[in-house]
């Protein structure tokens, strides 16, 4: 990308307030900027600042997808899981090989994670399930292995995001 000059292809796209991955605060300012790159498409400009604890973060990736309702990755191994999802309020969550998904509450809050905070609050859910219903406990244990195995690595999975608005995305780990 061209420095050096200033750009009127750039185009503020509003910052988001939420929780620090690093510190935990409410206190996380996430501004995106989308510059129209010509033939390369557009591309988004992903800016992460705390101001509590001064946590700092930046991506650049490209929206060649366009606002698409329905994205999908792979998640084929450990780095993977680092992938950072952007999830509006609006956004749900699907991981077809657990039969897990996680739909907005009626509090539902965009936040950024990734995909193994993802694992973390399935199996948060898996766990309250069985207190909630013993019943369940084989079918959980089961799901919690499969996590397990995600994990380490072992065992491929799918992570799609379904948002009728398009504003959430999953962040690739590349830097520019
Ligand atoms: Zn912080």
């Amino acid at each position: 990308m061209e420095t050096g000059k200033k750009n009127e292809n750039i185009k503020n796209l509003g910052v988001i307030i939420t929780n620090c991955p690093s510190c935990g605060y409410r206190s996380l300012n996430v501004s995106f900027l989308e510059y129209e790159a010509g033939l390369a498409g557009s591309i988004l400009i992903n800016t992460l600042i705390c101001e509590t604890c001064g946590y700092k973060d930046s991506s650049i990736f490209s929206l060649k997808e366009g606002k698409t309702k329905r994205k999908k990755i792979i998640v084929k191994g450990i780095e993977d899981l680092k992938t950072k999802v952007f999830r509006s309020e609006t956004t749900t969550i699907k991981i077809p090989e657990l039969g897990v998904e996680i739909t907005p509450g009626s509090k539902a809050n965009s936040y950024i994670t990734n995909i193994e905070g993802i694992l973390n609050r399935v199996e948060d859910a898996l766990q309250k399930l069985v207190t909630l219903d013993e019943g369940k406990r084989k079918e959980v244990e089961e799901k919690l292995n499969e996590i397990k195995k995600i994990k380490n690595g072992d065992k491929e999975i799918s992570v799609i995001i379904e948002d009728p608005e398009g504003k959430s995305f999953f962040i690739p780990t590349w830097k520019n």
